[in-house]
């Protein structure tokens, strides 16, 4: 292992995020692929774009009335796919040619995305997409199910929490930050909802790779990430 660490080069690595909902995934796996000359793939972003491209295209979202098969045939001509930011740094997502970026992070699409994210088709499609981005190597995905399912034999796998009311604040503050009308209660009720559906759905789960290190940030800066980050990855790859 220790020998396979230290030939590997840094850029070449998977890296893989889980954890729960409102866990500041994102804004830390963006910050790592940064840092190292990665590339970030938001994983749940694929998720909530399926889920809208779903919802627009009139399926419900009562689990045991969905189509599947149509749904199925529904996603084959849907076009999701990541392109530069416009507005430089990042990427944003397209959902056939429409950027779908703000959308995707409404109340709406967030209390109905982990009905969708439990259907096995819909994680065959998101897994199809992921699975080609491992491919070229030198990522950083952030997720549920990334270390466990997609990516089992990732590099590094990093499992990360807090306690729901913080990361409810948390969620909440970046909704009205962005002028969306919101309450703390619904915000804490869709995290506390999203993290039971993660937990218990009967496909890829949420759960601990038995190999992830622990990160619960309840009372950490993202500054103390990076710090806890930095010292693992010289550690491991010098
Ligand atoms: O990470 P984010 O909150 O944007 O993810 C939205 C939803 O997508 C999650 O609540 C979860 O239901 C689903 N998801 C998933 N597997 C992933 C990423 C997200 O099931 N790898």
């Amino acid at each position: 292992m220790f020998v396979y660490c230290i030939i590997m080069n840094r850029r070449d690595i998977i890296i893989a995020v889980d954890g729960h909902s409102s866990t500041g995934k994102s804004t830390f796996a963006k910050k790592v692929a940064a840092r190292y000359g990665l590339i970030y793939v938001d994983t749940g972003a694929l998720y909530r774009g399926v889920t809208l491209a779903a919802l627009r295209a009139g399926f419900g979202d009562n689990l045991l009335e969905i189509d599947v098969e149509k749904l199925k045939s529904e996603l084959l001509r849907t076009d999701i796919r990541f392109l530069p930011s416009a507005t430089g740094g990042g990427s944003e997502l397209y959902l056939n040619g429409e950027n779908i970026e703000r959308e995707i992070r409404t109340l709406e699409v967030a209390g109905r995305v982990s009905i969708f994210a439990s259907i096995p088709a819909v994680r065959e499609f998101v897994d199809s997409i992921l699975k080609e981005y491992g491919k070229k190597r030198g990522v950083v995905m952030d997720g549920r199910d990334i270390g466990t399912v997609v990516f089992p034999d990732a590099d590094l796998k990093i499992f990360m929490t807090a306690d729901p009311q913080v990361r409810a604040m948390r969620r909440y503050k970046e909704l009205v930050a962005r002028g969306e009308e919101a309450h703390y209660e619904d915000v804490l009720s869709n995290v506390i909802e999203r993290d039971y559906m993660d937990e218990n759905r009967e496909t890829a789960p949420l759960r601990r790779a038995e190999d992830a290190l622990f990160l619960d940030n309840s009372d950490m800066t993202q500054e103390d990430e990076m710090v806890w980050i930095e010292k693992i990855i010289s550690q491991r790859w010098g």
